[in-house]
């Protein structure tokens, strides 16, 4: 007889993103960009230099500063986790009891109700406006009638690749008593962070990665924001060597080169609209068949389709691979050249009206 898994346990299947292996990959919103030699052999000494049989850091002290130093501001309170999936565990496991109601938005990121489930909380999901926006002033009537503890949502949005500006940020923040988790993985594609303001707020939270803008995702290394009370209460919560040492040297090293961080962002914020303008193309030329929702926030063009399956499918076979949803697709950028493959392909694709390419 097998192990009798409990209730949450027994449905659950390990994450595996993508099965196989692909020449072009833009499914996981990651960087198409490595680190240029220089600084991967700088990466290199950094991390030659990790005394391996000591524990780390677990105040993360160096590389908070870092990452403090790059956003102008205060390392006091910042948390470094491994990833920010890590921390949205931490946040969902220790500052909501068994029975607290969290609320999340529906379409956003799927982490946030998996953890709040495997935690025995109360998800409630406030369903987005029709073209995929957020209404705050509804997001802040659901709050209250839920009478949630939390609120959490990704801004710019995955998978939407919608942003919410700061003035309806600043209002739910201010409306919302509860603790606000800002997830702005993906701000460094847009202008619209709220860390310069987070110091008004003792009831938020900001996550950053370094997986995204930065080209870190093999790292995993992330970092949570917030007042005092909490990133006190966070660092207490968290298990104590949660980042190792050869993140936090890698961290230290690339976090300390802002104009090559702010360059990357830039060359990928370009990527994206000229993937966008190639995608607008190809819908107009096959209306109906994929469709951009809106003027992407992030390094991701998400698109109606109706027929996702098949359109994702004929991209794998041609060795290119995108993140499938119902309905819909999400495709990061790549490379200028990779991104020229995709259109060419996606061209191809929606020119076979017989249906059969698959
Ligand atoms: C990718 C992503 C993360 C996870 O980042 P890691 O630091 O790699 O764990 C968090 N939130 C959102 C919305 C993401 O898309």
């Amino acid at each position: 007889m097998p192990y009798p898994l409990n209730q949450k346990l027994r449905d659950l299947v390990p994450y595996e993103p993508i099965a196989g292996s692909y020449q072009i990959r833009l499914d996981a919103n990651e960087s198409c960009y490595a680190l240029p030699d220089a600084l991967h052999q700088r990466v290199l000494g950094a991390v030659g230099k990790v005394a391996l049989n000591r524990y780390p850091d677990p105040l993360a002290k160096e590389v908070s500063h870092a990452f403090a130093g790059y956003y102008g501001i205060s390392p006091d309170c910042v948390t470094a986790g491994n990833g920010s999936d890590e921390l949205i565990s931490v946040i969902t496991s220790c500052f909501l009891e068994s029975g607290d109601t969290v609320v999340t938005l529906a379409q956003d990121f799927s982490m946030y109700a998996f953890y709040a489930g495997l935690y025995e909380l109360n998800v409630a999901v406030c369903p987005k406006e029709a073209d995929l926006s957020i209404d705050p002033q509804r997001l802040i009537r659901f709050c209250k009638e839920q009478n949630a503890k939390a609120l959490i949502f990704s801004n710019p949005c995955n998978p939407t690749s919608l942003g919410l500006d700061r003035s309806a940020v600043r209002r739910i923040l201010s409306e919302l008593d509860c603790l606000v988790i800002l997830d702005e993985a993906y701000m460094d594609f847009w202008d619209q962070s709220m860390l310069p303001e987070l110091s008004e707020y003792d009831n938020c939270i900001i996550l950053k990665t370094c997986s995204k803008a930065f080209g870190l995702a093999a790292v995993r290394l992330g970092f949570a924001v917030a007042g005092k009370t909490i990133t006190r209460a966070m660092r207490a919560a968290k298990s104590p060597y949660n980042s190792d040492s050869i993140a936090q040297a890698i961290g230290t090293t690339i976090l300390a080169e802002h104009d090559y961080l702010r360059d990357r962002a830039a060359a990928l914020i370009d990527g994206t609209k000229s993937l966008y303008e190639g995608i607008l193309a190809l819908s107009k030329a096959h209306p109906g068949r994929l469709m951009p929702i809106g003027v992407p926030c992030t390094n991701f063009v998400y698109c109606k389709a109706p027929d996702a399956d098949r359109i994702h499918k004929a991209l794998l076979s041609r060795s290119i691979a995108i993140r499938k949803f119902p309905e819909y697709l999400r495709i990061c950028t790549g490379t200028p050249a990779e991104n020229e493959a995709l259109l060419q392909a996606l061209s191809q694709i929606l020119s076979d009206t017989t249906g059969t390419e698959a």
